[in-house]
């Protein structure tokens, strides 16, 4: 069984990023530079922003935190977006989800312009993506196709299961599993609430991508002998062991899932660094002007 390290994968794309980051800033003086805007308290959300400032740190580019409070009006949030749209210095915007319930996600997402949505979340980049054409790709399914692609798994003709088809992982995933090309070529199979059968459609699964957001929701008997898991889901539960008071766990059941699996992604250190990583990639992407032109 193959254990995909997305801790260290990830660490050899942000060393890949670091080299390229010192290469734009020696031939143009530039450095590429993120913007994420927060809004409100939420303790998740705030954990999440930091990290993606630090990992900012770590490749050596600019970050800019915006911080708005909970009460912000849809109108202030969406002049922030604006703001940053019209600041030549800036590459990437991304605006941590969720928001509060008086703001329209959609709204603030299509304020966000196209050449700058490192996120993969305006219709534009989903657009585009859809038709195989250069976009930014989501953070998330971006970090699982490198996965896949840096441990060379068969794709092709392979029978890929996707469970959950919310628009940041299961629905992107899934038109990359299709798509012409590698990692891609896979006969799809979307899985989402109202799907019958479920067990037995997983265990006609070749790749298997979790992102149902149920802890251990798949078990070792929803699993054909040899499939590839990928475990999207990151849950905290309580244990008295550890410092923290915590441990985190996925939506599959790693010990009895990893013992009929060929290939598994562990929570943690599977998809959550990768995902860091590939919004570090597209905010280079930008700066190198390589999606948009
Ligand atoms: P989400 O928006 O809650 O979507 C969950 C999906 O699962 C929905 O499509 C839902 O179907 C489907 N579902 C719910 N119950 C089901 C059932 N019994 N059978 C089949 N499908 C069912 O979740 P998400 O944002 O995609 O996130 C999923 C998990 O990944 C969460 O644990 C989240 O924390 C984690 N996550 C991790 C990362 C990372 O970087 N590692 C990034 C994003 C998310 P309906 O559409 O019918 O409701």
């Amino acid at each position: 069984m193959v254990l995909i390290d997305g801790k260290k994968t990830s660490q050899d794309i942000k060393n890949e990023i670091a080299f390229r980051v010192a290469e734009i800033k020696a031939k143009e003086g530039k450095i590429p530079h993120l913007a994420a805007v927060l809004v409100g308290s939420d303790g998740a959300s705030h954990t999440y922003v930091n990290a993606k400032v630090k990992a900012c740190e770590e490749v050596g580019f600019k970050s800019t935190l915006v911080r708005l409070d909970a009460d912000v009006s849809e109108e202030q949030l969406l002049k922030a977006v604006e703001d940053i749209n019209n600041d030549a210095d800036i590459d990437g915007l991304i605006v941590q989800l969720p928001l509060p319930k008086h703001i329209s996600v959609d709204k603030v997402t299509n304020k966000i312009k196209p050449e700058k949505d490192v996120d993969g979340f305006t219709p534009a980049n989903v657009g585009r993506m859809t038709l195989n054409w250069p976009a930014y790709v989501a953070a998330t399914p971006y970090g699982i196709i490198e996965l896949l692609k840096r441990y060379e798994i068969e794709t092709a003709g392979k029978h890929c299961v996707v469970i959950g088809r919310s628009h940041i992982v299961g629905s992107p995933m899934s038109i990359l599993m299709g798509r012409n090309g590698y990692p891609g070529n896979a006969t799809v199979t979307l899985t989402h609430s109202k799907t019958q059968n479920l067990p037995e459609i997983c265990r006609s699964a070749d790749i298997l991508i979790v992102a149902i957001g149920k802890p251990e929701f798949v078990t070792g008997d929803m699993v054909k002998p040899g499939a590839v898991v990928i475990d999207v889901g990151i849950h905290r539960v309580e244990d008295a062991s550890k410092k923290s008071g915590f441990r985190l766990i996925g939506d599959v059941k790693f010990q009895e899932v990893a013992e009929k699996a060929s290939a598994i992604t562990p929570v943690p250190g599977g998809v959550g660094p990768m995902t860091i990583a590939a919004l570090l990639y597209n905010t280079l992407q930008s700066a190198e002007k390589k999606v948009f032109g």
